[in-house]
C-alpha cells in the first residue's frame, strides 16, 4: 500500500494546484463519526461537506473511550480534540454520527480474543494487567455497543456534560452506509442554546 500511495501522490501533486484554505472550519461544526471505510467520501457527499467546511473526528464506532466514558473526559482523546476544535478553531456545533452495520456493534468476545491471540497479543494478560475484569471488560474497553442509536445518545450525553466543553448544540444522528440516508436520533433543544 505505501508504495502505491507514494506513486499516486507524485502524480497528484504534479496534476493539481490547490488553493490555500483557512484552518478554521467555515461552517463552525465538528462531526464525530466512525472510522468505517465505507464512510470515507460518502459522509462528506451525503452531508454536503466541502474541504474546509468542518472538523472531522473519527473513532472506532464513534464512541468515547472507556474509562473516559465513565469519568468526565480528562483522559478522553475525543474530548481533547473537541476542546481544540471549539476553543482554538471556532467550532460552535457538534454532530455525532453513528452508522448502520458498524463493526463495533455486537462484537463477539471470542472472535476478538481469538484475533488478538492469532496476532501474538495475549488478552488475558491485558485484562489482568489493566484491571479490565474479564472478556466483557475487554469488549467495553474497545468501545463495543449493541445498539447504534443508544450509543449515539450516550456519546451526545457525554459531550454535552463534559466540564471541559462549553454549552453548545450537540446533535445525534445515524447514517445508513448503503443509502447515505441520515436519521436524526437526538436534536439538541436544550433551552438557552444559541442557534
Ligand atoms: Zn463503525
Amino acid at each position: 500500500m505505501l508504495d502505491e500511495v507514494l506513486e499516486h501522490n507524485q502524480r497528484f501533486v504534479a496534476e493539481h494546484q490547490l488553493s490555500p484554505l483557512s484552518h478554521l472550519p467555515r461552517r463552525r461544526t465538528a462531526v464525530v463519526t466512525c472510522m468505517d471505510c465505507r464512510l470515507v467520501g460518502l459522509l462528506e457527499q451525503a452531508l454536503g461537506l466541502e474541504r474546509g467546511d468542518v472538523v472531522e473526528l473519527r473513532t472506532a464506532g464513534a464512541t468515547v473511550a472507556v474509562p473516559g466514558r465513565e469519568g468526565e473526559g480528562v483522559n478522553s482523546d475525543l474530548v481533547r480534540s473537541l476542546a481544540g476544535a471549539i476553543y482554538l478553531l471556532g467550532v460552535r456545533e457538534v454532530l455525532v454520527i453513528g452508522h448502520t452495520n458498524c463493526g463495533l456493534a455486537h462484537v463477539d468476545p471470542a472472535a476478538l480474543t481469538g484475533s488478538m491471540q492469532a496476532l501474538g497479543v495475549e488478552p488475558q494478560d491485558l485484562i489482568e494487567r489493566y484491571g479490565l475484569g474479564d472478556q466483557a471488560g475487554l469488549v467495553r474497553w474497545l468501545g463495543a455497543f449493541s445498539q447504534v442509536e443508544e450509543n449515539v445518545r450516550e456519546v451526545v450525553h457525554f459531550i454535552r456534560n463534559s466540564p471541559f466543553l462549553p454549552r453548545l448544540p450537540v446533535h445525534g444522528l445515524v447514517i445508513d452506509v448503503v443509502s447515505g440516508k441520515l436519521e436524526l436520533v437526538d436534536r439538541d433543544t436544550r433551552p438557552g442554546l444559541a442557534s
